[in-house]
């Protein structure tokens, strides 16, 4: 593997990449869990880190192979008090996922991600980080009808606590950066126009990032999206104007903003320009996995001047809009396709490091 040229611009990915088809296959027909699995989860991961690490990418992810059943709900899949019928996520093509309902307490995590971090370590040298999911979205577990014994009140403790632990044991063990997926940002917005949903978001996040110190703090990144499953979103209609100036009041170091994707990037950029913070760093998303053409690096260095244009260069990173496969059954983008992407975000920022003099 040839050694890339260092990157001033740091570039990270989101997380996940699609499954090998035989391992899907093989899931679907026992459970997740099945201990027979291990030897092919084993080979999933080797094989997305070998193919990671020869993209040149300086920071990478273990592909959140063994993430089950998506990347939202890895940490409570398979508990006994919960239910299938959640929240209903609705996308722009008509179909949906839904989230698991909490039928009693305590609310209990069944995993949290660093064991995911435990066996990407072993098998490379370069920097990984790891995706945990927002308190938020798992505040939607809670039903409207509160449960008999177990109040909102105690279940947001215990939330909290749960995902404090999520990120610590990530950070404790070496993690490049904790990346909170927060997809439900805009999401929140299209449920309740009046904002109020997501503003109850913001503050649940934050009482959770107000657990960190600023050291720790700069470890932690937050993801945001319009979704992305099947090549479709669920909040793309949804004006970033009407998140942004709300995410930025997130205490975190680093944004992960999709914006590759966005119609309007220009208009995008303005709104950061506005109202980021001076000590957040912004990472653009210069790919698009809901594109099936794979971007230039050419493409990704015009995107990457113009994010410049609008965010000063010691704030600057880059990233993919999204994971590639958020759901672990979702094969609408290959494995090749995916690394080509990642290859161009790579090669992209390093040429547009170079033009803006920035190259060490
Ligand atoms: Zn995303």
């Amino acid at each position: 593997m040839a050694t890339p040229d260092p990157i001033p611009i740091p570039t990270e990915p989101i997380g996940s990449i699609p499954r090998p088809r035989d391992l899907i296959e093989r899931v679907a027909r026992s459970n997740s869990e099945d201990p027979e699995l291990a030897p092919l989860y084993d080979a999933a991961i080797r094989n997305t880190i070998e193919r990671f690490e020869a993209t040149g990418s300086p920071v990478i992810t273990d592909g959140e192979q063994r993430k089950y059943d998506n990347f939202a709900t890895y940490g409570v899949h398979g508990l006994p008090n919960t239910a299938p019928d959640g929240f209903t996520i609705a996308f722009s093509d008509g179909h949906t996922r839904r989230l698991l309902r909490l039928t009693g307490g305590p609310f209990r995590y069944a995993r949290y991600a660093d064991c995911y971090l435990d066996v990407a370590m072993r098998y490379t040298h370069l920097p990984v980080k790891q995706a945990v999911i927002s308190p938020s979205v798992l505040s939607l577990m809670y039903p409207a009808e509160s449960i008999a014994g177990y109040s909102r009140e105690q279940f947001i403790d215990d939330l909290l606590r749960e995902h404090e632990t999520d990120i610590r044991r990530c950070l404790n063990k070496g993690a490049h950066k904790g990346q909170v997926d927060f997809t439900e940002g805009r999401l929140a917005v299209k449920v309740d126009p009046s904002g109020h949903l997501l503003n109850s978001f913001i503050d649940l996040n934050n009482l959770a990032l107000s657990r960190f110190s600023p050291d720790e703090r700069r470890r932690i990144g937050v993801h945001t999206c319009p979704g992305n499953d099947f090549q479709a979103t669920h909040s793309a209609d949804v004006d970033y104007a009407e998140l942004l100036p709300s995410l930025f009041e997130l205490k975190a170091g680093n944004f992960y903003v999709a914006l590759a994707g966005e119609p309007d990037r220009r208009h995008v950029l303005k709104i950061i320009r506005k109202h980021r913070k001076p000590d957040q760093r912004i990472f653009v998303g210069v790919i698009a996995p809901s594109d099936p053409r794979v971007e230039t690096p050419e493409e990704v260095r015009d995107r990457v001047l113009e994010a410049s244009e609008h965010i000063p260069i010691e704030q600057l990173g880059t990233t993919d809009d999204c994971g590639f496969s958020p759901f672990f059954d979702n094969t609408s983008t290959s494995r090749d396709t995916a690394f080509a992407k990642i290859q161009a975000r790579v090669r992209g920022t390093a040429l547009a490091a170079k033009l803006l003099g920035v190259q060490t």
